[in-house]
């Protein structure tokens, strides 16, 4: 192996939802400014999730749902209020962000090898730069914001390869999600490893992991031993 990919949430670490709270942060500058709640606070929070589960599908932009999230309380959208929730968001990382165990240890080996290492998120820039970096990354990090393409498009893991500077077959990419990750990496040619920590039943559907690993520590055992200046 020559390179290594990691997703990002799930992965290298947990954000304890973290755009949630900041939708909620968001919520309270709207009614400050005259906007109206949808119902409870419970409703609030289940439209909440359901506005962010469909941008992390690709519907839209984050930026587009916070000014769905204005407009849907009676505030017309302004760039103030996608500052205010950028903002907020990338501020809540330090706080809020919880690595996976195992990443320092993973990670060091991994430089200690001069293994390439980047990681590869379905999110945007600068709040999954900033979640890497909480959590011990200090690569390149790329976002389907910005490279215009999600997992698991065979065109987002290019964007992957071609930043490693390595062939497909020799790059491994590791992820929680069998669809996004570890499909996604097999059909672009890469070896896919799926990081199982949540246990959970792979779907029978899928070709299965190339590798399957309870905790990014079992990653250790995959790695070449370092080499030796005799
Ligand atoms: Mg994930």
């Amino acid at each position: 192996m020559r390179a290594f990919g990691f997703d990002l949430d799930h992965t290298l670490a947990i954000d304890n939802g973290l755009e949630r709270v900041a939708f909620l942060r968001l919520l309270e500058v709207l009614l400050s400014e005259g906007g109206r709640t949808i119902g409870t606070l419970r409703d609030e929070i289940d439209s909440i999730d359901a506005l962010l589960a469909r941008q992390r599908q690709g519907e839209y932009s984050i930026d587009e749902a916070v000014r769905r999230f204005a407009a849907g309380h009676g505030v017309a959208p302004a760039e103030r209020h996608v500052a205010a929730f950028r903002r907020t968001a990338v501020t809540m990382v330090d706080e809020f962000l919880v690595p996976l165990p195992g990443v320092k240890p993973v990670l060091d080996a991994l430089r200690e090898r001069e293994i390439a290492v980047a990681v590869l998120s379905n999110g945007w820039n600068p709040l999954q730069a900033r979640k890497a970096q909480r959590a011990g990354f200090h690569g390149p990090v790329l976002v389907s914001s910005e490279i215009g393409e999600r997992k698991p498009a065979a065109r987002a893991f290019e964007a992957l390869l071609q930043r490693l500077g390595t062939p497909a077959q020799l790059t491994w990419f590791v992820g929680d999600d069998p669809h996004a990750d570890v499909a996604g990496a097999q059909a672009a040619g890469l070896r896919g490893v799926w990081l199982d920590w949540e246990r959970k039943v792979y779907p029978p559907e899928l070709k299965p992991p190339d590798r399957t690993i309870r905790g990014l520590d079992e990653l250790l055992a995959l790695l070449p031993e370092p080499e030796r200046v005799p």
